[in-house]
């Protein structure tokens, strides 16, 4: 956690729920200055989706869902879009998961967004709905997600939260603490001094220990540890030599949906799409010729193996891959397999702070110093 957290929060009240009290806190913070902007998810006109918005007019933040049950677009992706010309002064307040969260700082040591006048608010995060099943059927997806977040069951949340080790973690400037919190109110913890300055500005003074919150995060931590553990296990034997991997992305259909929308591939020109990688006629004849056949589109898994040796010291096991497959493929499953060994090889963890420097730009003297067969 960062410098400015001293153990202790705000208890606020929210009689009617975590989403009504942070859209009261999100619309006292407006109206004190704390912030000229908010981007907070928000239901779509036509009720079935929900979208990140950046909300000026703060009577547009009746519609908010700060805690909305799917994840649509990455929230990393719209403080990159905001942020990209430079950041002109406007201040601005981003409500977002941690796993969001997570992204922004990541992005922001690859020099992809400005967070000088950008306020992260997280909160713990009981998980999301896959994208799929909720486009299917959206009035049981609200209502699976309302009990996941009453109860604090994850077990009808995508895999990848059922694994999340984040979903408590206080990365941004404030963290809205839920677990184990009492019924009817939300805990407010300042992170560093940004979240310091807008708990000043909201009028309130940090003075309710958070111990009961961290023992009750930590807890259910440790259970999703051993969540992923077993999963990850699994995993690393269905997807084990080549034959295992081809079974596990059989049904990709090579659309790159899963790059387009994953926060960390931000390049302008991936090299997957590149006519580099464009081929002749008699190109793909002759590689049909040497085994007989060649499944088209091409490159397949050129394409995921490439994809995961570009960013997979840098991804946050978001899902969002994954909830964009549009034939269900477990795409971030695997790719969060892989970048907990790689992430755990550098003892590096992305978005956990500013600070820390990503493994391939800094050079020690004692890394990788065995040699496996
Ligand atoms: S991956 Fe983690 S932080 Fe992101 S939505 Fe799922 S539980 Fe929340
Ligand atoms: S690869 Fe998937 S899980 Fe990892 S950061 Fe990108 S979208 Fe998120
Ligand atoms: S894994 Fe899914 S989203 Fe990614 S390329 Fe294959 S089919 Fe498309």
């Amino acid at each position: 956690m960062k410098e400015g957290y001293k153990g202790l929060g705000v208890l606020m009240d929210a009689p009617d729920g975590p989403n009504a009290a942070i859209r009261e806190m999100l619309r006292k913070g407006h109206e004190r200055g704390a912030c000229d902007a908010i981007l907070v998810p928000m239901k779509v006109p036509s009720g079935d989706s929900y979208m990140h918005v950046l909300v000026d007019d703060v009577e547009m933040l009746d519609r908010a869902a700060p805690i909305s049950p799917v994840l649509t677009v990455q929230g990393a992706r719209a403080v990159t879009s905001l942020t990209r010309r430079g950041d002109e002064g406007v201040c601005i307040a981003a409500v977002m998961r941690p796993c969001e969260a997570e992204a922004v700082i990541e992005l922001r040591k690859l020099f992809q967004v400005d967070l000088e006048h950008i306020t992260i608010i997280t909160m713990d995060s009981p998980g999301t709905v896959p994208l799929q099943d909720f486009a299917r059927d959206p009035e049981e997806g609200e209502r699976v997600f309302a009990e996941a977040l009453a109860t604090w069951d994850d077990s009808a949340m995508r895999p990848i939260c059922q694994t999340c080790e984040k979903s408590n973690s206080a990365v941004g400037d404030l963290h809205l603490g839920l677990r184990g919190v009492q019924t009817g109110k939300v805990l407010l913890i300042p992170q560093g001094e940004k979240g310091l300055e807008a708990i000043a500005k909201l009028g309130l003074t940090p003075d309710h220990p958070i111990d009961e919150w961290k023992q009750a995060s930590d807890k259910a931590m440790a259970r999703k540890r051993g969540t992923r553990k077993a999963n990850h296990e699994d995993l690393r034997k269905r997807a084990s030599g080549l034959s295992g991997l081809l079974d596990l992305l059989g049904a990709c259909i090579n659309c790159h949906n899963c790059m387009r929308v994953c926060p960390i591939c931000y390049c302008k020109q991936c090299k997957f799409d590149s006519p580099e990688l464009r081929n002749t006629s008699s190109d793909y004849l002759d590689r049909a010729d040497r085994s007989g056949s060649l499944r088209m589109p091409s490159d397949m898994l050129l394409f995921h193996m490439g994809r995961m040796s570009h960013m997979v010291l840098s991804c946050v096991s978001c899902g969002a891959c994954e909830d964009a497959c549009p034939t269900g493929v477990p795409v971030a499953q695997l790719f969060s397999l892989v970048a907990h060994d790689a992430q755990e090889r550098f003892e590096y963890m992305p978005g956990r702070s500013s600070e820390e420097k990503r493994p391939l730009v800094t050079f020690e003297f004692e890394e990788f110093s065995e040699v496996e067969d």
